[in-house]
C-alpha cells in the first residue's frame, strides 16, 4: 500500500513550500471516516483515495487537488457530511469534493438524451474548475486498475464508459499518460482475446526490437555529440490500444505495424529540435510523406513535436519524435502541466488560447436545447482528427477530418458562410462540398444573392457551421410561415367579410393568440401555417357559433379531399392534437407495426412517417416539428405492401416464391417479373398484409429459398377502394 509520505514527498519535489499540513489533515480525516471499509479486492478502502491522490501528485497538481484526491469519496461513501468538510477544509475543497461526487453519480446510460445531459453536466463542472475532471480521471484510472474484482457485467459497462467518455476526455485535455493507460485497461476488459494476443506478440518480439532501438540510440547520441546538440535520447513503445487502432484503421497485421517502438529525442530548445531533425535525416534517409511539424502547427490539445520516419539500422523503418522538455511535459500531462499551482483561480493564458474547443463547447451547450443534437456535436468535437489549412494570408486554421469549404467559410465569418458560392483551393476552383486537406490554401468566393441551403447540413462538419446554418434556416422559415399563416387566415376571414388588418388593429387577434396560450399574433400565424391551429378554430373564437355553422363547409368537400389524398391517416393517433389533417408520407409508407412519427408540415397538416425515415431526421429538421404518433388499429386491417425480390433467373423460381407467399396465407395482388442481363430476375409483388409481423415472416421465408439473392420492402399504400378499413371520417382521435 502506498504511504502518505510517498505522496507528500512527490508534492515537495515540484512545489517549493507546499501546504503539507492540508494533505496530512485530509489523510487523517479520510482514514478516520473510511475506517473499517474494504474494497472488493479485500484491501482497506483507504488504498483507493491514497492511490487517486498519488496519481494527482504524479500529474504535479496543487496541494488542494492532492488533498481532494484523499477526500473524494468521503461524502458519498461515508458518514462524513458536507458541513464537516467545509468546516475542516474550507469552501474550495468542499466545492471540488461535491463536484466529483456529482459526476460519479451520473451513469452514462445508453439512452442518448441522458448521455447528452451527462456530458453537459460534466462540462459545466469542468467549466467551473478544470481540477474536477482531473480528479475524476484519476479516480477512474485507479478504478480501472482494480477492475478485476468486479462482476463481468460491471467490468464491461465501466470499461465501455471509459473508452467512450473518459479516454477521449483525457485525450482532449492532452493527458497522454492517463489516456493510454485508460485505453489499454478498457481494451483488456472489452476485447480480452485481442488484448491477450497483442500483449503476447509485443512481448515476443521485444528483445529483437530492443536491439535495433539500442543500436539506433547509440548512433544518434554520437551524432548529437559530434554537432554539440544536447538531447536526451530514449526508446518509446506504442501502447497496445494504439497498435490495435492502427491495425484496424489501416487494415494491416501486427507484423506490418512498424512503429511498435520508436525513438524520442528531448532537447533544451526549439532550435535544437530542428537541428536534431536535420542530423537524423543526414544519418538515415527519411520516408517521404511521413514528416509532421507539430511544433509549427500544434494539435488542438496543445501537443507539440516533430515526427519523422527514417529508414533506420538494418533497413527497418524507425519513427523519431523530437521535442523540447516543456513540450514533453505538455504531451504527457496536457492541461495538467499548464495548471499552475500558484494561480489557483485561473489557468494560464495558453489554456485560454489553445483550449478554444473547450470554451466553444461551453458556449454551445448553452445554445443547444436539444440533447441529441448536443451529443452529436460533442462526439464530432471529441473524436475528430484534424486537418490544417491556410488562409490566403497564411494563417493556419484547424478543422475536423472531412470538413468542407463551407466549414472554412463559416470559420472565417458568418456572413462569408451565408453567402459562399464556391472556393479556390491552391488557386483552383472547387465546389463547396470540397473536403479540406492538410496544406490547402483556401479562398472563399461569395455572392450577395446566395444563401445557405438545408443540404449543407448534410456535408458540413464543424459545430459552428451547423449552428449558423440552422439559425439562418430557422429565421427564414419563420418569415415564410408568418406569410403563409396570414394568407390562410385571410382567406377564411374573407368568407365572413372580416379582414386580418382590422382584427389585428382592434387587438382581437392578440386576444385569440393569448387564449391559445401564445404570446403574440406571430406565434399564432406560425401555428396556423403548421396546421397546429386551424383557421376555423381562430374564427370560432371571434364569431358566434351560429354564424359559423351557417357557412360551414359541406362535407362533400371533405370527401373530395379524401379522394385526392390517396391514403389518409386513419388508424393513427397524433398526440395532443385533435382534428388535424394527417396523411401517410409517400416516401416511406408506414405499415401498422412500424415505428412512426408525425411531422408537422406547413399548412398541410401532419404527415406520418416511419420513425427512421431520412425525411424526418431530427438532426436536419430539428425536433420542434416532430409530434408523437401511434398506431390505433383495433382489428387487422389489410394493407398493401410491395416487395422486391432479386433471384437467379432459373426455371421454377417464380412458382417457388409464390408458393412461399401463399403458404403464409397472404394474397398476391400483382406480380411483375423482369429478367436482367446478369442472369438474375427481378420480381415485384404487391401483397395484402394485415401487420408488420406477417410481412417480416414472409420476407424471411422468401429469403430462405435457394437462389434468392435479395428481398426488400419497396413501398406500400392503402387502397382507397375495397380495402378501406372502415368508413370512418378523416378525423384523427387525439
Ligand atoms: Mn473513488
Amino acid at each position: 500500500m502506498i504511504r502518505i509520505s510517498d505522496i507528500t514527498e512527490k508534492v515537495q519535489s515540484y512545489i517549493p513550500s507546499p501546504d503539507i499540513d492540508l494533505i496530512h489533515r485530509a489523510y487523517v480525516f479520510s482514514a478516520k471516516v473510511h475506517k473499517g471499509q474494504l474494497r472488493l479486492s479485500g484491501e482497506p478502502y483507504l488504498t483507493h483515495p491514497l492511490e487517486v491522490s498519488a496519481i494527482l501528485a504524479d500529474l504535479r497538481l496543487d496541494e488542494v487537488t492532492v488533498a481532494v484526491g484523499l477526500l473524494h469519496d468521503t461524502v458519498e461513501d461515508t458518514l462524513a457530511t458536507e458541513a464537516e468538510i467545509s468546516e475542516l477544509f474550507g469552501e474550495e475543497v468542499v466545492f471540488l469534493v461535491n463536484a466529483v461526487t456529482k459526476i460519479s453519480q451520473i451513469t452514462f446510460a445508453s439512452h442518448e438524451e441522458k448521455q447528452a445531459e451527462n456530458f453537459r453536466k460534466m462540462l459545466l463542472a469542468m467549466a467551473k474548475d478544470i481540477r474536477v475532471i482531473l480528479i475524476k480521471l484519476a479516480d477512474r484510472l485507479h478504478n480501472m486498475r482494480t477492475l478485476e474484482y468486479l462482476s463481468r457485467e460491471k467490468q464491461i459497462r465501466i470499461a465501455q464508459e471509459t473508452m467512450d467518455i473518459y479516454a477521449p476526455f483525457a485525450n482532449r485535455l492532452g493527458i497522454a499518460k492517463v489516456k493510454s493507460e485508460l485505453e489499454d485497461l478498457a481494451l483488456k476488459y472489452l476485447e480480452p482475446e485481442v488484448y491477450a494476443e497483442l500483449s503476447r506478440k509485443v512481448t515476443e518480439g521485444v528483445r529483437q526490437r530492443q536491439g535495433i532501438i539500442d543500436e539506433a540510440i547509440k548512433i544518434i547520441q554520437a551524432k548529437l555529440k559530434e554537432y554539440n546538440t544536447e538531447g536526451i535520447v530514449s526508446g518509446r513503445t506504442k501502447h497496445l490500444y494504439s497498435i490495435y487502432q492502427k491495425m484496424k484503421r489501416k487494415g494491416i497485421s501486427f507484423d506490418e505495424v512498424f512503429d511498435l517502438m520508436g525513438i524520442r529525442i528531448i532537447t533544451n530548445n526549439v532550435r535544437d529540435c530542428y537541428a536534431a531533425l536535420g542530423l537524423m535525416h543526414s544519418i538515415w534517409p527519411p520516408l517521404p510523406g511521413e514528416f509532421d511539424d507539430y511544433i509549427a502547427m500544434p494539435k488542438p490539445n496543445m501537443y507539440q513535436s516533430l515526427h519523422t520516419v527514417v529508414i533506420g539500422p538494418g533497413g527497418h523503418p524507425l519513427e523519431i519524435q523530437i521535442r523540447t522538455y516543456d513540450m514533453h511535459r505538455t504531451a504527457e500531462e496536457g492541461i495538467a502541466a499548464h495548471w499552475r499551482y500558484k494561480e489557483r483561480d485561473k489557468l494560464d493564458k495558453s489554456y485560454d488560447e489553445r483550449f478554444v474547443w473547450l470554451r466553444q463547447l461551453m458556449e454551445w451547450q448553452q445554445d443547444l436545447k436539444d440533447p441529441s443534437e448536443f451529443l452529436h456535436m460533442m462526439k464530432v468535437d471529441l473524436f475528430h482528427d484534424e486537418v490544417f489549412v491556410f488562409t490566403p494570408k497564411g494563417k493556419v486554421m484547424s478543422f475536423p477530418q472531412d470538413a468542407t469549404a463551407i466549414d472554412f467559410a463559416y470559420a472565417i465569418h458568418t456572413e462569408v458562410g451565408h453567402h459562399c458560392v464556391g472556393a479556390k483551393v491552391n488557386g483552383r476552383m472547387v465546389p463547396l462540398r470540397y473536403r479540406l486537406k492538410t496544406g490547402d490554401i483556401v479562398e472563399i468566393i461569395t455572392s450577395p444573392n446566395h444563401h445557405p441551403s438545408r443540404d449543407w447540413l448534410k456535408i458540413v462538419k464543424t459545430t459552428r457551421a451547423i449552428q449558423r446554418i440552422k439559425r439562418w434556416l430557422k429565421t427564414e422559415e419563420k418569415e415564410r410561415c408568418l406569410a403563409l399563416g396570414r394568407e390562410i387566415l385571410d382567406k377564411e376571414l374573407a368568407k365572413y367579410g372580416l379582414s386580418y388588418l382590422k382584427l389585428q388593429k382592434k387587438g382581437d387577434l392578440l386576444k385569440v393568440a393569448n387564449r391559445f396560450g401564445l404570446v403574440d399574433t406571430d406565434e399564432l400565424m406560425v401555428d396556423i401555417a403548421y396546421g397546429k391551429i386551424s383557421a376555423r378554430q381562430v374564427l370560432s373564437e371571434i364569431l358566434p357559433q351560429e354564424t359559423l355553422q351557417l357557412k360551414s363547409e359541406p362535407s362533400k368537400l371533405k370527401k373530395v379531399i379524401n379522394k385526392i389524398t390517396q391514403r389518409k391517416g386513419e388508424g393513427v393517433k397524433i398526440k395532443g392534437v385533435d382534428d388535424v389533417m394527417a396523411r401517410f408520407a409517400k416516401c416511406c409508407n408506414p405499415v401498422p407495426g412500424d415505428k412512426i412519427v408525425g411531422f408537422i408540415t406547413r399548412g398541410r397538416g401532419v404527415s406520418v412517417h416511419r420513425a427512421n425515415c431520412p425525411n424526418v431526421d431530427p438532426f436536419l429538421y430539428g425536433t420542434e416539428r416532430l409530434i408523437e404518433a401511434t398506431w390505433d388499429v383495433q382489428e387487422d386491417v389489410p394493407y398493401q405492401v410491395e416487395i422486391n425480390v432479386r433471384c437467379a433467373d432459373k426455371p421454377g423460381m417464380l412458382a417457388k416464391i409464390t408458393a412461399a407467399i401463399s403458404e403464409a396465407s397472404i394474397n398476391i395482388i400483382t406480380a411483375d417479373v423482369k429478367t436482367g442481363r446478369d442472369a438474375s430476375a427481378r420480381c415485384r409483388f404487391t401483397l395484402e398484409i394485415t401487420n408488420l409481423k406477417q410481412l417480416e415472416k414472409v420476407i424471411n421465408s422468401i429469403k430462405m429459398i435457394r437462389d434468392v439473392i435479395e428481398v426488400e420492402r419497396a413501398s406500400s399504400y392503402l387502397s382507397k377502394n375495397k380495402m378501406e378499413p372502415h368508413a370512418s371520417p378523416t378525423r384523427i382521435i387525439g
